[in-house]
């Protein structure tokens, strides 16, 4: 099943959204770009934050 992201779920001020076949290849957009925020490594704190707002679309 297909997943999205909204960035703007998360950070404020941020319209970056992405989609991909699964979790696995959404999480390395989201990778990407959390770099664009500072973030180069993903605490599991922010990985919880991330997981609670990927949506199945
Ligand atoms: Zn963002």
């Amino acid at each position: 099943m297909a997943k999205s992201i909204n960035c703007g779920d998360v950070v404020d001020n941020c319209n970056w959204s992405a989609t991909a076949e699964n979790e696995e290849e959404l999480m390395k957009k989201i990778r990407e770009h959390a770099k664009e925020h500072g973030f180069h490594e993903i605490s599991a704190e922010l990985m919880g934050k991330i997981k609670g707002i990927i949506k199945e679309i």
